[in-house]
């Protein structure tokens, strides 16, 4: 049995992972379109030698992540978890500001300190907690084999529990009096690329399990963990073809059988896609693409400089009118005049990462889609950005020794749909059931999907799960399809 994998992001890599593991004679080929494995998941590296992460900085769920590369056979030594705690700074434009810590009393009496709202946080960590459980198991640790799975009266009925019909924001109201509180537990949302104001309040379970788990840093950078992972699986044999763009899935007689790579044809057994799948699907023979609707673009500014950032490692410096911004790039299509802006600050936990002496930045900015360096340039927003990071860091202008960009023109160079950085956009109607699957047309057999517009979600973790759920789908198959052709050996 030979597996073609159509691109090497995590979902790729995890996939691939479980399956040597379980099956260790199993054939895997993996087409990557670029030099290096991750996807999405890598780093950018400036000329004194430093390396950042280019995307993922934040890791969640680290109790699943640990749990998810023990099943696949990792050695859990591989990769070193380190807590970040107190989580991040909440600064807004006016100068107030609060932390997020890890442990819930604390984080009341910092509430309570704050706000006023002590009570209300322990009251909004308990209902979530209830809510999360059912959420976790009903809705994300599940695949869906039709969009009517989802209609079944017990799920429907939890779908109400869960209030998905509100959205993250106004979810919040229910528990926080405090503008900035609802605030602080509903822009979570923007991790996958929602406006907290538009996207279902299912989502804002990821706040609440931020704050019960925390946020934890790979050693070494997020992206080392796809280096690690690429490492695993040459010793286990995989063949990674890099530089090897796939230009077309070949379907015969309802099978997928092949992918063709520079108009050469490459036989395989099944053929699982990974690219971001609103592109995979014009790839695909007999496939009519559909319509979907992107993610939010982010625009990403990369810094090395002299000495040590007077930065939390993880903060989040916000407008005063936090939503009228949020309707300014989502809804107006513009960039706001003072937009959220996150800033990213590894050095001060992993000295592995710059020369001495240096450090290294990563800043992120939530802004509308199919913009180039040239218009944020000509609306002044790097001026703007650099101008704000002197007031968090003085001096830091005169610090820089280099300074990499990424806008979301070359995220859709890239391959990723429309520039969005996080998949298909978090909205009902692209969810759960109605979310591309893991074995995506009723109609295709053998051909399968993993990644952040594939169900679950975006996210690295989460990703993870859609290549278990991957996994399951293609073992209930190639049972099918072993009694059919004798052609599977291990299987
Ligand atoms: C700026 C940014 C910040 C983020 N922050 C976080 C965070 O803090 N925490 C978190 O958990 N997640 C975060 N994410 C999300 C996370 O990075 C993604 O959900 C995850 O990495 C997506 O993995 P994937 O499996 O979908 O593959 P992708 O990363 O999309 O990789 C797909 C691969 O397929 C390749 N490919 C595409 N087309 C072809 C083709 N035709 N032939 C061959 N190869 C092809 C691509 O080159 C790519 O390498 C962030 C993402 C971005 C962009």
């Amino acid at each position: 049995m030979n597996i073609g994998f159509v691109g090497a992001g995590i979902g790729s890599l995890y996939a691939a992972l479980l399956l040597t593991h379980k099956y260790p004679s199993l054939q895997v080929t993996i087409y990557e379109k670029e030099a290096r494995v991750g996807g999405r998941l890598n780093y950018v590296e400036f000329d004194n030698g430093a390396r950042v992460d280019e995307g993922p900085t934040i890791v969640l769920l680290p109790s699943k992540l640990k749990q998810q590369l023990k099943q696949a056979g990792l050695p859990e030594t591989e990769v070193e978890l380190l807590e970040i705690d107190p989580l991040y700074r909440l600064r807004y434009e006016d100068g107030t500001a609060f932390y997020k810590y890890r442990d819930i009393e604390r984080q009341a009496e910092e509430v309570e300190r704050m706000f006023g709202e002590g009570d209300a946080f322990r009251g909004y960590m308990t209902q979530k907690r209830d809510e999360y459980q059912i959420g976790f198991e009903s809705f994300l640790d599940r695949g869906y084999k039709a969009k009517s799975d989802l209609f079944e009266p017990k799920l429907l009925l939890l779908l109400m529990r869960l209030k998905a019909y509100e959205t993250a924001h106004e979810n919040m109201k229910r528990f926080f009096k405090d503008e900035r509180l609802r605030v602080a537990y509903s822009l979570q949302t923007l991790y996958i690329g929602g406006n907290p104001y538009a996207t279902p309040s299912l989502y804002g379970l990821i706040p609440y399990r931020e704050q019960e788990e925390g946020v934890w840093y790979v050693k070494g950078g997020y992206f080392s963990l796809a280096t690690k992972l690429e490492q695993e699986l040459r010793r286990r044999g995989v063949q990674f073809n890099l530089n090897a763009r796939v230009e077309r899935v070949r379907v015969e007689n309802g099978r997928a059988n092949a992918v063709v790579v520079d108009g050469v044809t490459h036989p395989h057994d099944a053929v699982v896609v990974n690219g971001d799948f609103p592109l995979m699907e014009r790839l695909i023979d007999g496939v009519k693409p559909k319509a979907y609707e992107p993610s939010s673009a982010t625009l990403l500014l990369y810094f090395t400089v002299n000495g040590e950032i007077e930065l939390p490692v993880h903060q989040f410096d916000l407008p005063n009118d936090f939503a009228g911004s949020m309707r300014t790039i989502f809804e107006d299509g513009k960039l706001s005049e003072y937009p959220a802006m996150y800033t990213f600050n590894p050095s001060r936990v992993d000295r592995t990462l710059a020369p001495e002496g240096t450090s290294v930045l990563y800043v992120l900015v939530p802004v509308p889609r199919k913009l180039e360096r040239s218009d944020f340039e000509a609306n002044g927003t790097i001026d703007h950005l650099v101008g704000r990071l002197e007031t968090l860091v003085p001096g830091f202008s005169e610090r820089v020794t280099e300074m990499k960009l990424r806008t979301p023109m070359d995220a859709e160079r890239f391959g990723l749909f429309e520039g969005g950085s996080f998949g298909i956009a978090p909205k009902l109607s692209q969810s759960a059931a109605f979310k591309p699957q893991a074995r995506p047309y009723a109609h295709i057999e053998r051909l399968f999907a993993v990644g952040a517009s594939v169900h679950p979600c975006g996210g690295v973790p989460i990703v993870m799960i859609g290549s278990e759920l991957l996994v399951k789908r293609m073992e209930e198959e190639m049972e099918a399809f072993y009694d059919d052709t004798r052609s599977v050996s291990s299987m």
